[in-house]
């Protein structure tokens, strides 16, 4: 993408109304803008960012088996009523009348929709043992909406629904759950703490909250020293020795359960939740199958929801410094971001051109700022937007065949030839390769 056609429209001061810095970013960075309280305007690259995590969520959903639907935003409220929930949301539920007075709501999760699709399709108990998923917008009138899209009132989530034969199958499901969450997350270039959360009505223990950890977090955490371990790569654990390590939120933790030196207290952001329901839904709206004896079978439920819209923001307070985004190579926009210091100059025109069809005939995804704004500005817009490479071509270098090639995260640049910065971007070398050290 050429900067010139884009559409970016950065913004250079502190936007007043972001109390938080993913907030400031995103809006900073031309990521959305705020259509009316909690309901925001997906910009390009804003969008990209969303639909790379929404990527790799369905990746993972589908490597665990899982089956991906699409069901509508807007449900009747008869369902709601069978399930016994009509009232149990509140005033967060936004309900309205169509034209023929049915009432109607905006989703704000889906068991009663999909519950319904169950009972209605699933024959015999040959046909449990599933996990549907979707990746859709909800809407929550949430009292307080705030940090931008962190709590919004519409909002991108993954939810998903499981439903198995016995409580065995259902645990199995849960378990596998579990892992594909870390999985999932770390791909994401985070990593999330997966703590016990409230099971509510339901009891037992298998409800589990995955938080990032970071100061602007809703959540007071406790867990073990490990998770912290485990993110700066000090030890590596499987999901099984994971599931032995102490941690809690809020009201679930209690005092003196692991010893003082190895309890850590931060603030965490809930990005996902899974959930074992039991026959909450299935047996007040009937979802049964007969079993092998020709027996009516309850399925036995879980829900397993992940925020997609908030990651966004969960990402950047994850990830950042002063100077702006620092985008994990696995949801970023662009990859590479290439600045061409004079634009009119041939020889600097001819080599950014160059390496920008390279890149592109390679499908690495490139921005190109080919516009004629100064160099300090250039340096600060592609900084602020967090591409994870940056190649600065300039008419010095360019007479020389040389680039400036910078890893926007450790901040390390080197002056390198135009083919080796392009051997570095298509290989994933890392910058500091000893031919790099030797080129400066
Ligand atoms: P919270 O305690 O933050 O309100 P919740 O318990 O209501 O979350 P769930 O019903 O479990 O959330 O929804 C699944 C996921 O959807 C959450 O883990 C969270 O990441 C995301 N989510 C929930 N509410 C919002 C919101 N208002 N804006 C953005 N994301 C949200
Ligand atoms: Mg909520």
């Amino acid at each position: 993408m050429r900067l010139s056609q884009f559409f970016l429209p950065l913004i250079k001061e502190n936007p007043s109304e972001a109390q938080i810095v993913s907030h400031r970013l995103m809006l900073r960075a031309g990521m959305v803008r705020q259509l009316t309280a909690g309901i925001y305007n997906w910009l390009p690259l804003g969008l990209m960012v969303l639909r790379n995590i929404e990527n790799i969520i369905r990746e993972e959903m589908n490597k665990s088996g899982a089956i991906e639907v699409l069901m509508p935003t807007l449900q009747p409220t008869e369902l709601w009523k069978e399930s016994g929930r009509y009232d149990a949301l509140g005033k967060e539920m936004l309900r309205f009348p169509d034209r023929a007075e049915r009432e109607l709501l905006y989703s704000p999760t889906c068991e009663e929709v999909i519950t319904d699709i169950v009972r209605t399709n699933f024959k015999s108990y040959r046909d449990a043992g599933k996990n549907l998923y979707q990746i859709q917008w909800k809407f929550r009138d949430e009292i307080r909406p705030r940090f931008g899209v962190m709590r919004g009132r519409e909002f991108l989530m993954k939810d998903s629904y499981s439903f198995d034969i016995d409580y065995e199958g259902a645990k199995k499901t849960y378990n596998l759950m579990y892992d594909t969450y870390l999985r999932m997350f770390s791909r994401m270039g985070l990593t999330a703490v997966p703590v016990r959360a409230d099971s509510g009505a339901i009891g037992g223990d298998l409800s589990h909250e995955f938080h990032v950890v970071a100061d602007t977090g809703e959540s007071a955490l406790y867990y073990d020293v490990a998770f912290d371990d485990i993110r700066d790569g000090k030890v590596k654990m499987t999901t099984e020795e994971m599931r032995q390590l102490y941690a809690a939120a809020d009201e679930q933790h209690k005092p003196g359960t692991i010893p003082k030196e190895r309890l850590r207290e931060a603030r965490g952001i809930e990005v996902g939740h899974i959930f074992y329901l039991g026959k909450k839904y299935s047996s007040a709206m009937n979802a049964t199958v007969p079993g092998t004896n020709g027996e009516n079978i309850t399925l036995d439920m879980g829900c397993y929801g992940v925020g997609v819209s908030r990651l966004v923001g969960a990402i950047i307070e994850a990830s950042h410094d002063d100077n702006g985004i620092i985008w994990p190579e696995s949801v970023a926009p662009f990859k590479v971001g290439i600045i061409n210091l004079r634009v009119g100059d041939a020889k600097c025109d001819e080599m950014c051109g160059k390496l920008y069809e390279m890149l592109q005939s390679k499908n690495v995804s490139v921005l190109y700022d080919d516009t004629n704004e100064r160099a300090g500005g250039k340096f600060a817009s592609m900084d602020l937007i967090g591409l994870p490479w940056q190649v600065t071509i300039g008419p010095k270098g360019a007479e020389k065949g040389m680039v400036e090639l910078k890893n926007r995260r450790t901040g390390e640049k080197v002056e390198v030839s135009v083919e080796m910065a392009l051997d570095n971007l298509l290989n994933n070398k890392v910058i500091y390769d000893k031919r790099f050290l030797t080129a400066t």
